[in-house]
């Protein structure tokens, strides 16, 4: 991990936030400028081809080899010499005698003369003296004989030396995220190994004394866990390897006890809950005394109470523990360190459409708004635009909020909201557009 900058004026000295507030918050742009300074890809490791799927490439591969490699029939038929079919019509076949086979892998062993063909099978190797293929839908044998009723010119039905790919061609960038064809065409050229970007180890974390573990049923006072699974899909989706902790009370000790095992076990760690203003948020005090804390506090509605830091080489993120507040910090950046970490671009996975407003969204200037949304009126038209709704921006603890948005979109510290028809972007929370605009239920 790269040095730290000089501590932020936050960092240092320490101003205990507990049940007096936040002084001042810091603005989206500025954190994430600084979870870009703190993020740079990790190195590389080496895989199989059969586990490199949807890894990042760390390095150019090349082919060393053409593929493919010799010229190989293209179609079922028979391998002739092309001149010698010129005329040949259902009307006026041609006859060639058939000398003998060849199947891929095997290549012909004699040459192909004058009159003569050979019965050949897709990916078999060209016999010499032949130059194209007659395919067995214009060619009938009988006996010795091959009656052939099309023409072919030269090369056709034959797949050349190199077509597919030319020795020395560079096949993929560095940065490329591997598609399943990609595994496929390395494996053609030989490539059984792949050099790609070390997936960063995130330990998630959650605190709470009132906190049962995912499972578990709700029971008097005690809540359920949500940010633990919801946080370690999102961490899959960015290209981590997720370590889920047992949770964590609120006492200084365990947190402090817990923050040590996991941060020198892991690349990110991701501490949820305790994050805030409250008697009992540790966290934010404790990483100060024992690693960084760069950043408490965030012009961001909700999850204002984000923390940023680092304590030994893992960057550490503190995120609020009401799960909208989690979702929203989250994503903005711990998930743009892990993408980036990764070597994926820090950018949102998210699918982005423009769409109109049904209904106004009202931002405080001077902070981020991160408004959930949902689809109300299909787009009608291949040019129009769908229209989404505003769900309520408040309610921090209504997660099922997100979960009845289909996107969100931000509303920059600088803008007072946008009007009723005001066209806006959307990012939509489905990779895939798999909940597409609907009517108004
Ligand atoms: P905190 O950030 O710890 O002050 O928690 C803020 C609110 O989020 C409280 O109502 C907590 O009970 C709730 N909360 C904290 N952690 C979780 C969690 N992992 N899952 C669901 N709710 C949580
Ligand atoms: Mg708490």
């Amino acid at each position: 991990m790269e040095q730290l900058p000089p501590p932020s004026p936050q960092a240092s000295p320490f101003f205990d936030v507990r049940m007096r507030g936040f002084r001042d918050r810091v603005h989206v742009e500025t954190v994430i400028g600084m979870v870009d300074d703190h993020s740079p890809p990790l190195p590389a490791e080496t895989v199989p081809l059969t586990e490199a799927f949807g890894r990042v490439l760390a390095s150019p591969l090349c082919a060393e080899v053409a593929v493919p490699g010799f010229n190989r029939a293209a179609m079922d038929g028979y391998a002739v010499r092309a001149e010698e079919t010129f005329g040949a019509t259902a009307y006026n076949p041609l006859s060639l005698t058939v000398v003998g086979q060849v199947l891929p892998g095997q290549p012909f062993a004699g040459v192909v003369e004058s009159g003569q063909a050979v019965r050949i099978m897709t990916g078999a190797p060209m016999p010499d003296g032949a130059d194209a293929v007659v395919p067995a839908e214009y060619a009938q044998e009988v006996g010795s004989i091959v009656r052939i009723t099309e023409a072919v010119p030269p090369a056709r039905h034959v797949s050349r030396v190199g077509e597919d790919i030319a020795p020395g061609r560079q096949l993929f960038a560095a940065g490329r995220v591997l598609r399943p064809q990609d595994l496929g065409l390395l494996a053609s050229v030989g490539i059984g190994t792949v050099p790609v970007v070390r997936r960063p180890t995130v330990a998630v974390m959650v605190t709470g004394d009132e906190l049962l573990p995912p499972g578990s049923k709700p029971s008097g006072y005690q809540i359920v866990d949500s940010n633990s699974p919801m946080l370690a899909a999102l961490v899959q989706r960015d290209g981590g390897q997720v370590r889920l902790l047992p949770i964590v009370p609120d006492q200084p000790e365990a947190l402090r006890q817990a923050m040590q095992t996991a941060s020198a076990e892991a690349d990110v760690l991701l501490i949820s809950g305790g994050s805030s203003v409250g008697r009992e948020d540790h966290a934010p005090r404790l990483l100060a005394e024992m690693g960084r804390l760069l950043v408490h506090g965030v012009a961001l509605r909700p999850a204002s109470p984000t923390g940023l830091g680092q304590l030994g080489a893992a960057l550490v993120f503190l995120l609020p523990g009401n799960p909208v507040s989690c979702l929203c910090a989250y994503d903005l950046f711990a998930g743009r360190a892990i993408r980036r970490l990764a070597g994926l671009c820090g950018d949102w996975p998210y699918l982005r459409l423009p769409a109109r407003l049904s209904s106004k969204i009202s931002s405080a200037l001077g902070r981020t708004d991160y408004v959930r949304l949902r689809w109300v009126g299909p787009a009608t038209t291949a040019e129009a635009v769908g229209a989404v709704e505003p769900l309520a921006i408040s309610g921090a603890s209504i997660l099922s909020t997100t979960t009845i948005a289909d996107g969100f979109t931000l509303v920059d510290a600088a803008c007072e909201g946008y009007p009723v028809g005001a066209t806006i972007e959307v990012y939509l929370y489905d990779r895939v557009f798999a909940n597409p605009p609907r009517s108004p239920q």
